[in-house]
């Protein structure tokens, strides 16, 4: 436990229905360094900040977060939030590959930079900060796998500028960093007029189909329990009255909507830092809210009349951090920056493997296609690689 001290623990030892918490953290704690890690952090410090003593969170490794310190935990929070599952999907790839003799796992080190061999005619090393000894260094590479995401991707290649891409790499057709886009999602519940059994897990309803709806326009709803109590209820086939609903909806990528250098502002390593421009246009926004309709008029088809609750304000970019597009794949060099198997056309020897590469977004959750495009990508480039 993070940040509920001792006797805190002890007073509150068995679950109560009296919640201290608005929000409890359930995470991999901080040395997960990954995108959602940080995103959760920052999250807790935020609300921290608004409502000191608000929060707490409880760290679950393979040694810490015993099932009866989840349970008490989970009693002692309104709210749960858990970020593990991702990072369990990494550690879940990179701990057999730990074992290879092969591999080396460098922690502690930020890429600055991609470094272009004129003479070479590809990309042969990479410089990073190397934090452990606060040193900028170079590491050479046959081939280089960029997956920082889509606005540090973007930052990468953008700050690898050369003689011949002056622009950054990847950037020829100045399309780097163009067509961002994220998901619109929002969070609200229901109350029925009769109970129904509470759904563990939760129920997925997929999109309109694509004569009905706009192009490019779509929602998708996740349905579940909308509280802690109705969570436990729900594992022993209680019924409730309340379901808890996640729409996620689509954004039409624009040229607008850029993550780019800033010419005024530095990062903490001299480089320019990213300027992120976005916004939800007035039609992905009004999908969101017809869609809120449309669930509730099939609720009343099936017999059980709703009343939609209380909305979170959500409908704002970076609320759900599904960014994509920074790196658009297309089979053509002048519409894209990576090929159809994640090359950068400018340097064929990166790969861009991240969610930067999606042209569009489904209104789905990203990560699972982003894994079976690097999956797809990474057998072509050991291909690729066995026959250069
Ligand atoms: C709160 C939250 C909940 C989410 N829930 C879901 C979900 O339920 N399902 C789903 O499919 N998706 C979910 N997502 C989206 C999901 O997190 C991303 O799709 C996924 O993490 C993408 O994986 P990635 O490895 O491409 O990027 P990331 O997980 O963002 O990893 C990028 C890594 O690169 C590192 N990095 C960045 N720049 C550099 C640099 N210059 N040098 C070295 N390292 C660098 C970052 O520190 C980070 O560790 C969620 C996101 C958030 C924030």
């Amino acid at each position: 436990m993070a940040n509920a001290d001792d006797s805190n623990r002890r007073q509150h030892g068995k679950m109560t229905s009296e919640t201290r918490y608005q929000a409890l953290f359930l995470g991999a704690g901080p040395q997960m360094q990954c995108g959602v890690g940080q995103f959760t952090r920052l999250l807790q410090e935020a609300i921290e900040k608004l409502d000191p003593g608000s929060c707490t969170a409880l760290t679950l490794t393979r040694r810490e977060g015993s099932v009866a310190e989840i349970w008490r935990a989970v009693g002692s929070a309104r709210s749960v939030v858990c970020n593990f599952p991702i990072v369990a999907w990494k550690r879940v790839m990179v701990r057999p590959l730990l074992r290879s003799s092969n591999f080396r796992l460098q922690t502690g080190a930020h890429a600055l930079q991609l470094h272009w061999s004129a003479s070479k005619g590809k990309v042969d090393s990479v410089l990073y900060y190397n934090w452990h000894t606060n040193s900028t260094e170079r590491i050479a590479a046959s081939a280089v796998v960029v997956a920082c995401g889509p606005l540090g991707s973007a930052k990468l290649l953008h700050n690898s500028t050369s003689n011949e891409f002056p622009h950054g790499l990847g950037n020829s057709a100045g399309l780097l960093g163009r067509f961002l886009h994220d998901h619109p999602r929002e969070w609200w519940s229901f109350r029925m007029d009769k109970p129904l059994t509470l759904l563990a897990p939760a129920a997925y309803l997929t999109r309109l189909p694509y004569n009905f709806s706009p192009p490019l326009l779509a929602t998708s709803w996740t349905l579940g329990t909308a509280s802690v109590r109705d969570k436990v209820r729900s594992r022993f086939g209680l019924k409730g009255t309340v379901v808890g609903v996640q729409i996620i909806g689509t954004m039409i990528p624009s040229e607008m909507c850029s993550a780019k250098p800033s010419s005024a502002q530095k990062d903490e390593f001299g480089l320019p830092a990213l300027d992120v421009c976005i916004r939800y246009s007035d039609a992905e926004v009004g999908a969101v809210i017809r869609s809120r309709q449309h669930l509730l008029n099939l609720m009343d088809e099936a017999g059980y009349g709703a009343t939609r609750g209380e909305t979170v304000p959500t409908l704002f970019p970076g609320t759900v951090a599904h960014y994509g597009g920074t790196a658009r794949m297309h089979a053509k060099r002048e519409y894209g920056v990576t090929d159809a198997l994640n090359r950068v056309y400018d340097a064929p020897n990166v790969l861009v493997c991240d969610a930067s590469c999606f042209t569009t977004a489904a209104e789905k959750n990203p990560t699972l296609t982003v894994m079976a495009i690097a999956a797809r990508a990474a057998t072509h480039l050991a291909h690729d690689l066995k026959h250069a």
